[in-house]
């Protein structure tokens, strides 16, 4: 499949439509174009909670698919399950493709110490891509905002992505599964500010994740987690002394 079969329309006309339409709208739109082959990606991170109410207000089953690098806080587990509850949410949990035991086994357990690259790229990148060909998604919703970081300012609401065709980090690994295949990814929440994410929470009364009140604005694995060290970039507390801001599925779109 090329992106051809995948985007029935104009994609630059759609993306100048859809830069003011509102969550909903975009949600709608990827169900009435993708239908079941759309699912979502979550962290349930500190503001997960927003985009996960936004989506399953239009799609009440719409699955989820969770990363389960059992590198996690207990709060973001705990926070999981108590949005699980409350939301009904169809998670799908994902890890590390050989099993977190041989991963163990072959890597030790301080991959992220040595080479986080290579650490997010076996418990990150490689079992979300290879769900997403093992599930057939055409598009994934994501809910990255333009004002997150300067590596997120590039995106449009719908960003065609080449997958499983990248260079692993580290250089030969074995690829798990034969063949890149493309997806779109979908950001309905992409120009909104953090500002209207906390409004929204508000309005709906839903939960914020456990350790925003904490001082943690960004939440990821929790070795790879601190407090932010710029007040003004949630995210720089993440990875800290690594050249790395990005776990590798969210990289910046070619030419940016
Ligand atoms: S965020 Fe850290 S612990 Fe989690 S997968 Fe990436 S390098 Fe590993």
């Amino acid at each position: 499949m090329d992106f051809t079969t995948l985007l029935p329309f104009d994609l630059d006309v759609q993306n100048t439509a859809l830069e003011s339409a509102s969550p909903e709208e975009i949600i709608r739109f990827a169900w009435e174009t993708w239908g079941p082959d759309v699912a979502m990606q979550s962290s349930f991170g500190a503001d997960s909670a927003c985009l996960l109410h936004l989506a399953t207000r239009v799609v009440p089953d719409l699955r989820v698919l969770f990363l389960e690098t059992h590198y996690h806080f207990p709060e973001t587990l705990q926070f999981k399950e108590a949005l699980r509850r409350r939301l009904h949410l169809n998670i799908v949990d994902l890890e590390v493709l050989r099993g977190r035991e041989a991963f163990v086994r072959e890597h030790g357990d301080d991959l992220h110490r040595r080479d986080p690259a290579l650490c997010c790229h076996f418990n990150k990148v490689e079992p979300m891509e290879d769900a997403m060909k093992r599930l057939g998604l055409k598009a994934y919703f994501t809910g990255i905002r333009r004002g997150q970081a300067e590596t997120r300012r590039h995106f449009r609401v719908l960003t065609p992505e080449s997958r499983m065709s990248f260079d692993v980090p580290g250089g030969g690994v074995a690829q798990t599964s034969e063949g890149g295949f493309h997806v779109i990814k979908v950001c309905p929440i992409l120009t909104w500010t953090k500002r209207q994410v906390q409004d929204y929470l508000r309005e709906h009364d839903l939960p914020v994740h456990p350790l925003v009140a904490q001082g943690f604005p960004s939440i990821g694995c929790a070795p790879c987690t601190q407090r932010p060290l710029d007040p003004s970039d949630e995210r720089s507390g993440r990875w800290v002394g690594w050249n790395k801001t990005e776990c590798g599925l969210h990289a910046p779109p070619p030419g940016t």
